[in-house]
C-alpha cells in the first residue's frame, strides 16, 4: 500500500497480489460444483456442462443424450446395511457406470442415489441404448460389500437434445421422466422419452392434487362390499374400499390413488380417513338387527403398519363400540415379504388384541403358504382371477384352477384359516365354490360396492323383506 501527497490531495492506490485469491476463487467453485463422496460434478456442475455442451452441439452439428439412473433397492441397503455399505455401493456404481464410458462422457451425481451422464455424438440414440443397456448389465452384478453380496440394479431413463428438449433443464427433467416410467415398468432397465410420459406425468400430479384436496375437503369415503356365507348367502362381513368423491370430476377408483400415494406418503393420512369412516359405518350397520357379529375388513399398504396403528385402532374401537374381533386386517404379500421387524410386531399386537389378519390376493405372486406358518393369519381370501379361470376358457384350465382352489382350501383350513373367494360375478361360479368347500365370497354376484347409505338401505329392505316372508 503507498501513499502520495500531491497538491495537497492523498491519494490512496492499493496494489494487491490476485492470484491467490484467484486461487481460492477457483478451489470454491470446483467445491460448489463437486460431489464429495464420489468426486464427480454435482447437479449444478452437470447442468453447466450441458449448458456448454448444447452451445457447442449447435456449432457443429451434433447431438446429445442425457441419461438418468436411479439405484433401485438403495434405500433398502441403506436401511438394513447401514450407512456404510450404502456409501460403498455409491463409490462401487460410481466405478461400474465409469468402466461403461469414453473418456469425454460426463458423469455427476445429482444427490442420494440419482446420477446423470451425458453423451455427445452425431447419431447419439443408439450410442446411449448401449451404454445404458451396458451400465444396467454392469450394476446388476452382485457386489461384495463388507464381506456381503448385495444385489443393486438400476432404471435409466434417456433423453436426446434436439429431438426431446431444447434446453439443459428440460432435458434432464425428461431423462428424470424417462427413468420414472421404467421404475413403474418394473425397474432394471432402460427406458427413452416419448410425449407419453408427459401426459402421464401431468395425470399423475392432477391426481396428486386431488388426493391432497380431497384429504383437505374431506372427499375420501370408504364404500362397503359385503361379504356372504358361501353355504347360504347370509351377510357375514363388509369390506372396505376407499372412494375418493370429486364434487366436479367423480369418483376416482382406489386403483388410481393408492399407487400415488404410497409413492407421495400420503398413504398415511388416506387410510386413517378410511379406517374411521369404516368402523363408523360398521357402528351404523350394528344398530340394524342381526348385524352384531357381522365383520368390518380393511385393506393395508404397507407403509401403515406403524408401530401407533394398534393404538389407533383401539381408540377408534372404543370410541365406536365394537369390538375388535370384529375388525380384519387385509394385507397383501407384500406386506409380509418386507420381513420387517416392526410389520412383525405390530401385526402380532393386533392379533393378540384380538383382530384377525387376512391375507389379501392369494394366488397371485408368490403366495408361499410358509406365511400361514410364520405370521399370525387368520383368512385367506383367493384372488379374483381364478373365480375367472374358474367358469371361461379351456376346459384344462379350468381344471387346474379347480384343482388350485381345493389346494387352497385344504392348506388353509388344516392351518385353522377361514378362505374367501373373491370376485364371483355368477351363480354358476358360486354353486362351484361352495361345493369345493369355500367358506366366504364376495363379487358383483351379492353386491357391488356402496356408500354407507346405500348399503343400510339394502341392509333395512332385506331384513323387512325376511321379516314379511311367510314362515
Ligand atoms: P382388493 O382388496 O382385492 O378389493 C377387491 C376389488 O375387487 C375392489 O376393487 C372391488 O370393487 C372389486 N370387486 C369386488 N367384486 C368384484 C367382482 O365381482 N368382479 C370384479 N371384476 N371386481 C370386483 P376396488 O374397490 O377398485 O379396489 C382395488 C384395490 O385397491 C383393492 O383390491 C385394494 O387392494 C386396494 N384398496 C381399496 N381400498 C383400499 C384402502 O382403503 N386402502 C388400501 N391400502 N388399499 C385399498
Ligand atoms: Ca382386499
Ligand atoms: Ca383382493
Amino acid at each position: 500500500m503507498e501513499t502520495e501527497t500531491s497538491g495537497g490531495e492523498i491519494s490512496l492506490s492499493v496494489m494487491t497480489d490476485v492470484t491467490a485469491l484467484k486461487q481460492a476463487e477457483g478451489r470454491n467453485h470446483a467445491q460448489a460444483i463437486t460431489d464429495h463422496l464420489t468426486g464427480l460434478v454435482n447437479r449444478q456442475g452437470f447442468e453447466n456442462a450441458l449448458d456448454e455442451a448444447i452451445l457447442s452441439a449447435d456449432q457443429c452439428g451434433m447431438q446429445l443424450a442425457c441419461l438418468f439412473i436411479d439405484l433401485d433397492r438403495f434405500k433398502w441397503i441403506n436401511d438394513n446395511f447401514g450407512h456404510a455399505a450404502g456409501d460403498a455401493v455409491l463409490r462401487q456404481t460410481v466405478e461400474r457406470i465409469q468402466a461403461a464410458l469414453r473418456p469425454e462422457d460426463v458423469i455427476a451425481r445429482l444427490g442420494g442415489d440419482e446420477f446423470a451422464i451425458l453423451i455427445a455424438a452425431t447419431d447419439v440414440s443408439a450410442l446411449a441404448s448401449d451404454i445404458g443397456e451396458c451400465i444396467c448389465a454392469a450394476l446388476h452384478e452382485p457386489m461384495p460389500i463388507a464381506g456381503n453380496e448385495l444385489f443393486v440394479s438400476a432404471s435409466v431413463g434417456v433423453s436426446v437434445y434436439p429431438t426431446h428438449a431444447s434446453g439443459a433443464s428440460d432435458l434432464l427433467l425428461k431423462a428424470d421422466m424417462a427413468m420414472y416410467a421404467r421404475k413403474r415398468d418394473g425397474k432394471n432397465g432402460l427406458r427413452v422419452f416419448d410425449a407419453s410420459m408427459l401426459d402421464a406425468a401431468r395425470e399423475r400430479h392432477e391426481i396428486e392434487q386431488c388426493i391432497e384436496a380431497g384429504l383437505k375437503e374431506d372427499w375420501f369415503e370408504a364404500w362397503l362390499q359385503p361379504i356372504v356365507s358361501l353355504v347360504d348367502g347370509r351377510i357375514v362381513g363388509f369390506e372396505a374400499l376407499v372412494r375418493l368423491n370429486h364434487p366436479e370430476k367423480g369418483l376416482m377408483p382406489p386403483g388410481k390413488i393408492i399407487g400415488i400415494s404410497e409413492e407421495t406418503g400420503t398413504i398415511g393420512r388416506i387410510g386413517d380417513r378410511v379406517l374411521e369412516k369404516a368402523i363408523r359405518h360398521l357402528a351404523a350397520i350394528s344398530e340394524l338387527d342381526g348385524t352384531r357379529s357381522t365383520y368390518l375388513a380393511v385393506n393395508f399398504s404397507p407403509l401403515q403398519f406403524e408401530l401407533t396403528l394398534p393404538h389407533k385402532l383401539a381408540a377408534l374401537l372404543l370410541k365406536h363400540h365394537i369390538s375388535p374381533q370384529r375388525i380384519v386386517v387385509e394385507i397383501t404379500e407384500a406386506v409380509l415379504m418386507l420381513d420387517n421387524p416392526e410389520v412383525h410386531a405390530v401385526l402380532k399386537q393386533l392379533n393378540e388384541f384380538g383382530c384377525r389378519i387376512a391375507l389379501d390376493d392369494f394366488g397371485t405372486g408368490y403366495s408361499s403358504l410358509s406365511y400361514l406358518n410364520r405370521f399370525p393369519v387368520d383368512i385367506v381370501k383367493v384372488d379374483q382371477s381364478f373365480m375367472r379361470s374358474l367358469s371361461s376358457g379351456a376346459a384344462d384350465v379350468r381344471r387346474k384352477s379347480r384343482m388350485l382352489i381345493k389346494g387352497i382350501r385344504t392348506i388353509s383350513h388344516q392351518m385353522g384359516c377361514t378362505v374367501v373367494a373373491e370376485g364371483i360375478e355368477t351363480k354358476e361360479q358360486w354353486q362351484l365354490l361352495r361345493k369345493l368347500g369355500l367358506d366366504y365370497g364376495q363379487g358383483y354376484l351379492f353386491s357391488r360396492p356402496m356408500p354407507i347409505d346405500g348399503m343400510l338401505a339394502m341392509l333395512e329392505n332385506e331384513s323387512e323383506a325376511k321379516a314379511s316372508a311367510p314362515a
